[in-house]
């Protein structure tokens, strides 16, 4: 399947992209991972993209669009993809759309997750991340925590709140989600792709995703 997963921070797009993995093989494609992954390593993008992260500000389009258009050509794209945190603007959507029509991939449909902002507040706020670039599991220290805390259940590196996860930037990734993101919403209705669905549990999302590729 080739997904693009739409949702406020916090609405459980990594979640939803992980469980859609297992289902058929499409790969999870995070630009949020792959740019703290490059933040870790020292690379030339992660010194451009450092300083923007932290603030819980974007990332200017045209690092992205670079990015995507070098990982969407890869080999382990060709049984699908979920996008999980890209496009975030309609710059970056309308960019993607003519790249997607440059290199012959037709996407099935973007998926809208809907949640309430103070489950959203809640959510972010007890998020914890593993420093691992190569793993980034998500725990939350309320719902699924590690069993040691502060230790990866899956590979044994420390477990943190990640800087753009005080309340502060938390609320600077929420205005600039209504700003820049949320309107990503109407653009993919009006090219007939979209569909939402409300995110109370992630078994719910998949099976709408399900129904509604068949
Ligand atoms: P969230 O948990 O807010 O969905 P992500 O892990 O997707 O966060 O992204 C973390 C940060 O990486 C964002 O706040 C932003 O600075 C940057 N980022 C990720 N994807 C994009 C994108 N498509 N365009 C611009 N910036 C991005
Ligand atoms: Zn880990």
């Amino acid at each position: 399947m080739k997904l693009i997963l739409l949702g406020a921070p916090g609405a459980g797009k990594g979640t939803v992209a992980k469980l859609l993995t297992a289902i058929d093989g499409s790969v999870q494609i995070s630009t949020g991972d792959i740019l703290r992954g490059a933040v870790q390593a020292g690379t030339e993008l992660g010194k451009k993209a450092e300083a923007f992260m932290k603030a819980g500000d974007l990332v200017p389009d045209d690092l992205i669009m670079g990015i995507m258009e070098q990982r969407l050509q890869e080999p382990d794209c060709e049984k699908g993809f979920l996008l999980d945190g890209f496009p975030r603007t309609i710059p970056q959507a309308e960019q993607l759309k003519e790249l997607l029509e440059r290199i012959g991939v037709k996407l099935d449909m973007a998926v809208n997750i809907d949640v309430a902002r103070e489950v959203i507040l809640d959510r972010l706020t007890t998020r914890r991340t593993c420093v691992n670039p190569d793993c980034q599991a998500i725990y939350n220290v309320k719902s699924n925590p590690p069993q040691k805390e502060g230790v990866c259940d899956k590979c044994g590196s420390d477990v943190v709140q990640r800087e753009d996860e005080t309340e502060e930037a938390i609320s600077n990734r929420l205005a600039t989600y209504n700003e820049k993101t949320a309107p990503l919403i109407g653009f993919y209705d009006n090219e007939g792709m979209l569909i939402t669905v409300d995110a109370t549990s992630s078994d719910a999302v998949i099976n709408a995703i399900k129904a509604n590729l068949d």
